[in-house]
């Protein structure tokens, strides 16, 4: 498990932007993040593969747009694995005949029986779980009443901010600032 895997290294940040944090259900400020994608091979970076950008939210550090919540499907597709295994539990093994008759009596069920409450329990739960599932709103849906905060000073570094309209950019360290929705 996890033996290849990747990772993002480093943290470059070049531009900013009043965005939605998906995490925080808030407006917030992120930052645009230029890491580097390295292949792990159990958990250790062994080979660069490229980089990506990466708008990241400065209050939680996730990225702003990505859902942390589960899907309908994942959600009813759970329920559905731990009904199947809990219906299973009751599939009866052939019948083995016994050696002697009193042999037979003393075969223990309670492993069987705690399966079978414990994914019976688990799998109310998962139904639970999809039936009050809350539709995920897209990202054009959370953008539609979305008000920008104004920057006074770049959040990067506390430079001033120069430029009119969408060309604004912080003095001190150039980074630009950027505006949503993007096209
Ligand atoms: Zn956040
Ligand atoms: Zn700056």
């Amino acid at each position: 498990m996890g033996s290849v895997g990747y990772k993002y290294l480093g943290r470059k940040a070049s531009a900013f932007r009043s965005d939605h944090c998906r995490h925080d259900e808030a407006v917030v400020v992120a930052k645009r993040v230029r890491s580097w994608i390295w292949i792990t091979v159990l958990w250790i970076p062994v080979l660069p593969v490229g980089f990506r950008n990466r708008w990241l939210c400065d209050d939680c550090g996730e990225p702003t747009a990505a859902t942390p919540r589960t899907r309908l499907g994942v959600k009813i597709a759970i329920a559905v694995f731990l009904a199947v295994a809990f219906l299973g539990s009751f599939a009866r093994e052939p019948e083995r005949r016994p050696m002697r008759k009193d042999v037979a009596l003393e075969q223990d069920d309670t492993p069987l029986w705690f399966l079978r409450s414990v994914t019976g329990a688990m799998a109310i739960a998962a139904a639970v779980w999809s039936l009050r599932h809350r539709p995920i709103p897209t990202r054009a849906k959370l953008l539609e009443g979305f008000e920008p905060v104004a920057f006074e000073s770049c959040p990067l570094c506390g430079g001033q901010i120069e430029g009119t309209g969408h060309m604004r950019y912080c003095a001190a360290c150039s980074s630009e600032e950027c505006f949503l929705p993007l096209a």
